[in-house]
């Protein structure tokens, strides 16, 4: 250990409190407007939700919640989400974002497992609250989030939101802690096994929000307003609530009402710049966008991530809109955010389809994460943009330990992805597959997001998902299922031709399957676990 001269400057923590103190303070004024599920909109600013969530903090102290405890919330993006965001972390506590979409069985695993003192709970969410209360012995009080007009009647003693923080006068100073206190808990929706937790700090959030608002990341400034689609359950609407404070960014909040309609009222009526969210949310967007012949007025840009953005949408995006499409991957454990893609300057230079080419991968590792992948032996892997591995990442906000596990998943200081990726000799990663989503074909193997990427630029396919199915000789081979666009008459020879040419021979899907639905994840991405179970005997047509 070296003993270097100590630097003379502030030893400041990276507090979430500062947060919300720099807005309101240097941007008191820009507004953070919300669509509540009482129906109408709320508009506000940082200067009062930094007020009230003082009030909150109070409020949550004198029903005696306690350093590290934590305090549960089943709500849609708005801004008493925020406030309860700031006010639980800022007061020392941890704001443990529950997934409504989850099943009430899970839900209440999760409660548990968390030991939740009090949950905070949208309206809308109480027939789920009323099945799961009986199952959380541990939880104190459930907080309805609504005023004492639209409080519902339950057998539940709710408590009153408004009521709780109308009691309060504000007169609350946020305590200074350790940095790397707890802050946030967010659980995995784990695909397999039971959902596991990531419990992020104060240094953690604050160090994402800083590396999410760059120039390469998400651009964010003060000229910005943000309309996180991603909801705020979903690793923290991916630190936008944070990196909107640190910027002074005004924030619309849409609610529960994420159809395409309804977000593009509120896109056009609030001037928003910047937007984020799965590609599901997208697809839905611009198929109404197009039904009306609209146009974007205001947006300039949208992060999609969480699952591989089809590169027809990215170019639906560009081109019909005018909007700059960053793709971005990332993960819970990583809060969220890992790579960003933006072109180099001499990118600028290339052909606009070798731009569009790079601008499909997922991009390029922020400062504060580093990356690596590895081969089956453990050994790192070139970057040439061929090899494929497993993804490796490490950094002051990739998760070190799950909650309550005993056990890290570190390999040699690095946390596994569980992706599969190749990078190039400039860094952009793309990635393939989930490891267990890749398809092993005679040895080789086959990215299903590849192939799913050909069905989506199909102008008569709404969604598909590329699964594996058994082979008796190459062990594995691809099956396409597809949800046709409504009046579509599309044949399985007409999708197989579609491949022709557009990918190497093998990897074109062995057969084709039409469904109404692809079944989604709690958090919007495709259920491939499902539809594998599904089609586990398929035979496949000669
Ligand atoms: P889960 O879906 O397991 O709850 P996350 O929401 O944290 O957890 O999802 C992380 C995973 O989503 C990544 O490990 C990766 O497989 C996938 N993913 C995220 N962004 C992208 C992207 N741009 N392209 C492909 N896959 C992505």
């Amino acid at each position: 250990m070296a003993t270097p001269l100590l630097g003379q400057m502030m030893a400041a923590p990276l507090l979430i409190s500062s947060l919300l103190t720099h807005a309101a303070r240097h941007h008191g004024d820009t507004e953070i407007v919300s669509r509540r599920v009482e129906g109408d909109i709320h508009r506000y600013t940082w200067r009062d939700a930094e007020q009230r969530a003082r009030q909150l903090a109070q409020a949550l102290r004198r029903l005696g919640v306690s350093d590290g405890e934590r305090v549960g919330t089943l709500a849609w993006n708005g801004y008493r989400h925020l406030e309860l965001y700031y006010a639980v972390s800022g007061m020392g506590s941890v704001v443990h974002t529950v997934n409504p979409r989850l099943f009430p069985e899970q839900i209440a695993y999760i409660v548990n497992h968390a030991e939740d003192r009090f949950v905070a709970f949208d309206i809308n969410f109480l027939p789920l609250v009323e099945t799961i209360a009986p199952q959380c012995p541990g939880v104190q009080g459930w907080i309805a989030m609504t005023d004492r007009a639209h409080l519902p009647a339950s057998d539940l003693p709710l408590l009153c939101y408004e009521d709780l923080i109308a009691a309060e006068d504000g007169d609350f100073a946020w305590p200074s802690m350790d940095e790397n206190a707890a802050s946030g808990l967010c659980y995995t929706s784990g695909t397999t096994g039971n959902p596991k937790g990531v419990l992020y700090s104060h240094r953690s959030t604050v160090l994402h929000a800083f590396g999410a608002s760059l120039p390469d990341a998400m651009c964010m400034s003060a000229r910005d307003a943000v309309l996180p689609v991603v909801p705020m359950f979903h690793v923290n609407a991916w630190g936008l609530p944070y990196s909107s404070a640190l910027t002074g960014a005004k924030l619309v909040f849409p609610g529960k009402d994420l159809d395409g309609k309804s977000l593009y009222e509120l896109f056009e009526a609030e001037g928003v710049t910047f937007s984020a969210g799965v590609p599901t949310v997208w697809l839905g967007l611009l198929t109404y966008v197009k039904s009306i012949g609209g146009r974007f007025s205001t947006l300039e840009r949208t992060v999609i991530g969480g699952s591989a953005c089809p590169p027809a949408m990215l170019q639906s995006f560009e081109k019909d809109y005018g909007v700059r499409v960053i793709h971005a991957w990332g993960m819970s454990e990583m809060s969220p955010l890992g790579t960003l893609c933006h072109l180099r300057k001499h990118h600028r230079d290339l052909p606009e389809a070798e731009q569009q080419h790079i601008l499909e991968k997922q991009g390029t590792a922020i400062y504060g994460v580093d990356l690596k992948i590895v081969g089956p032996d453990g050994e790192a892997l070139p970057w040439d943009g061929k090899a494929f591995g497993d993804l490796y990442a490490r950094g002051p906000w990739v998760l070190d330990r799950y909650f309550r596990a005993d056990a890290s998943p570190l390999v040699d200081g690095w946390f596994p992805t569980g992706d599969v990726a190749t990078i190039d000799p400039e860094g952009y990663v793309q990635i393939t597959d989930r490891s267990k989503d890749v398809i092993k074909s005679g040895g080789e193997w086959i990215s299903s997001i590849d192939v799913e990427n050909v069905a989506m630029a199909h102008p008569e396919i709404h969604e598909a998902a590329c699964i594996a199915i058994r082979h008796p000789k190459w062990e594995e081979r691809p099956l396409l299922v597809v949800v046709r666009k409504p009046g579509s008459t599309l044949t399985r020879e007409d999708v197989l031709a579609f491949y022709q040419g557009r990918v190497v021979k093998w990897w074109i899907p062995d057969d084709v399957v039409f469904v109404d639905e692809i079944p989604h994840t709690a958090t919007g991405k495709m259920l491939k676990l499902k539809l594998r179970e599904k089609f586990r005997d398929f035979e496949v047509s000669t």
